[in-house]
């Protein structure tokens, strides 16, 4: 059990962490916390609330329905109030609320319709006298953002009924996983930071100022509820009606009587959940029956007759033992949890990561020995999604971020962001990680050399394994450059155990035969960071020679395609570090000339400059890749160098662009044509 005021400074902890996530969610569409961490956390702080009520806070997320909207929208105020669901994903869950249900409807038999919960934006739509009059967002629940004119942009909702009706109704607007694709790479190429999640980009674009901006963003909607009352008696006959007005209703739903028909209805949705056209994170699960719902009725926050089941990764509870510090090759130190053996997705767990420490300490909250729930996520490792707070140990000490390398002991910092451009007067935006930034650090050193020995690096197999680490343990070597004055260090070698006159030979050969190792591997195994195979190769085509790298400015990567903003960053921060400099110069001493790539050759269309707009049948990102491949510098704008306009269907202000301009307009089938006869 916890203290009263540990309690209460976990309370605090839980309500402020909580706050920020859903103001930055529902201003900004920044996910600060996933989703399964966030409704695990706000049940850890009901929890929490419900045994130290004196220690709960007026502000807390869990005693508001939603968070109040930014100004950006006239308010309305909902005819019917929009309360969120009661969560559930156990059956035992299920179970427990069916008992409830036959208990309070007195021997009425409760039937069940089972939807797909679509993962967007809800939405009240409110049609008079047959038009469509009002759109508002949920916003607290109460009231929230009128944004008739942007769901109007939606063409699949009816801007008129053939009726003359007056209807309250409640959907999700959502975007397509396809649609979201393509915003995404759109906005990439326009320089611009792509959305987390397609619900993200639902309502970013649902929050646009301008109605045709969100006409461009191809918002849709399905409807799963009618309000007002006197149409059907049950839910399935009202969305029947909906269906035959003509509006656009969620066509994935199951009516059933029968709770473990629920579940195999949630358990087929999970299965097909990736196949669909949208993003679904559960089922929703209503009493049919009017009458049952109206007398069921609601508690402060979500109706009795409705729950939704939450697709959740499995969990596991465990036991922390300690937290591990890694350094990699970047200085970046890393945690891991230690944690006791546990079972998880047919696996045994001992390990799970931490990310970073601001999750440690400000996220978690982890204490020694605490009590730490894990999920498998995509990654191998699986990860810790929160602390069991009542499970702590009496007086146990929270964990606090290390001050110093725990390999040399160099105080940590925290870089400013790479390519943060701070205003006048501001102080630039730091990196979350923490970073030794000792070049002589031997954890940083060792991750270096056996990341520039690396297959994709410069590929010198006698040093993988363990020999790379031997050798810096021995001190032969203190970093990459060391490897080639090994060739006068011979004998020392010949003595090492395991080495013989003839593997050191070897050895010594095969660090000779790298110095002239094509250049996109030597720019790999520099270890820049964000710099891949990919990006290296990029890179290598244009540079003239290895010291071309140094000179590079922001200007010539911005001309190089595919390198994005946040690479480009780190790339000048690395070169334009003396010790990085340092480093390439010793190299080149070193007699190191990579061997230089050619750009690739047939580019008939070099020196031409192609501007791609509209919807094309081919995708966009594909259209790119073959243009510049032959040549063309692709831009973003049209201007008056612009020699071709490639334009699909739907193409706006561009197209009107290169009218004025006198650019010549291209569809798909004019651009092969021109492909085919060259320029
Ligand atoms: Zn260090």
């Amino acid at each position: 059990m916890l203290t009263a005021t540990q309690a209460k400074a976990e309370i605090d902890r839980l309500t402020d962490l909580l706050s920020q996530a859903a103001s930055a969610y529902y201003n900004t569409g920044t996910a600060l916390l996933d989703d399964d961490q966030y409704d695990l956390l706000a049940g850890q702080l009901a929890e929490l609330e419900a045994l130290y009520p004196q220690a709960a806070r007026p502000d807390s997320p869990n005693r508001r329905v939603g968070t109040e909207p930014l100004d950006l929208f006239p308010k309305a105020k909902h005819q019917t109030p929009m309360l969120s669901l009661e969560n559930i994903s156990t059956p035992e869950e299920l179970l427990a609320w069916g008992e409830r249900l036959n208990k309070e409807l007195e021997g009425l038999v409760p039937v069940f319709c089972c939807e797909a919960k679509l993962d967007g934006l809800s939405i009240s739509v409110v049609y008079q006298k047959g038009k469509l009059a009002q759109a508002v967002t949920r916003g607290n629940g109460e009231q929230g953002d009128l944004v008739t004119p942007n769901l109007s942009t939606i063409p699949e909702l009816p801007l008129a009924l053939q009726e003359p009706l007056d209807l309250e109704l409640r959907g999700e607007v959502l975007l397509k996983k396809a649609q979201f694709e393509r915003l995404n790479q759109a906005l990439e190429e326009a320089g611009e930071e792509p959305f987390k999640n397609p619900r993200n980009a639902a309502a970013g674009s649902l929050r646009l100022k301008d109605p045709q901006a969100v006409a461009q963003r191809k918002l849709s909607i399905l409807l799963y509820d009618l309000v007002t009352p006197g149409f059907e008696s049950n839910h399935e006959g009202n969305l029947k009606k909906m269906e035959s007005w003509g509006l656009p209703v969620n066509p994935h739903r199951l009516v059933t009587g029968d709770l473990a028909q629920v579940l195999e209805f949630c358990a087929q949705m999970e299965a097909k959940r990736k196949d669909l056209e949208f993003e679904i994170d559960g089922v929703v699960i209503k009493i049919m029956d009017l009458g049952q719902r109206a007398r069921l009725g609601r508690t402060a926050k979500f109706p009795v007759w409705a729950r939704a089941w939450k697709f959740r990764p499995e969990r596991a509870k465990a036991q922390l033992i300690k937290v591990e510090q890694s350094v990699g090759r970047t200085g970046v130190v890393t945690p891991v949890a230690v944690v006791s053996p546990v079972e998880l997705a047919g696996t045994t767990v001992r390990r799970a990561s931490l990310h970073n420490y601001k999750q440690v300490c400000e996220v978690l909250g982890l204490h020694e020995q605490d009590s730490v729930y894990l999920v498998k996520g995509g990654d191998i490792i699986p990860k810790v999604l929160a602390v069991e707070v009542l499970d702590r140990v009496p007086g146990a000490v929270p964990l606090e971020a290390p001050v110093v390398c725990p390999s040399c002991a160099t105080a940590l910092t925290r870089l400013p962001k790479a390519g943060s451009k701070p205003k006048e007067g501001q102080e630039p935006e730091l990196e979350v990680d923490l970073r030794c930034v000792n070049p002589a650090c031997p954890a940083v050193l060792d991750g270096q050399v056996e990341h520039f020995v690396s297959k994709k690096g410069m590929d010198i197999k006698t040093l993988g394994g363990k020999m790379s680490h031997l050798l810096l343990e021995k001190r032969l070597i203190g970093g990459i450059a060391d490897l080639y004055r090994l060739a006068q260090k011979r004998e020392i070698l010949e003595q090492i155990e395991g080495l013989g006159k003839l593997s050191v030979t070897k050895l010594l050969e095969a660090i000779e035969a790298s110095k002239t190792r094509p250049l996109n591997h030597l720019i790999y195994g520099l270890g820049i960071p964000q710099v891949g195979e990919k990006a290296a190769k990029l890179l290598a085509q244009e540079l003239p020679d290895l010291q071309g790298l140094l000179a590079l400015t922001e200007a010539d990567l911005v001309k190089v395609a595919n390198l994005g903003e946040v690479l480009r960053g780190q790339l000048l921060r690395w070169t334009g570090e003396e010790k990085n400099r340092a480093l390439v110069r010793e190299l080149l001493d070193l007699g190191l000339r990579p061997a230089l790539l050619e750009r690739p050759k047939n580019q008939p269309f070099a020196g031409k400059t192609l501007c791609i707009t509209g919807t094309l049948q081919e995708k966009r990102s594909d259209w790119k890749f073959r243009l510049e491949q032959l040549g063309f510098t692709v831009t973003s704008a049209v201007s008056a160098k612009t020699n071709y306009l490639l334009a699909g269907v739907e193409a706006g202000s561009k197209l009107k662009k290169a009218q004025e301009l006198g650019v010549p307009i291209l569809d798909e089938e004019a651009m092969h044509h021109l492909i085919e006869t060259g320029p």
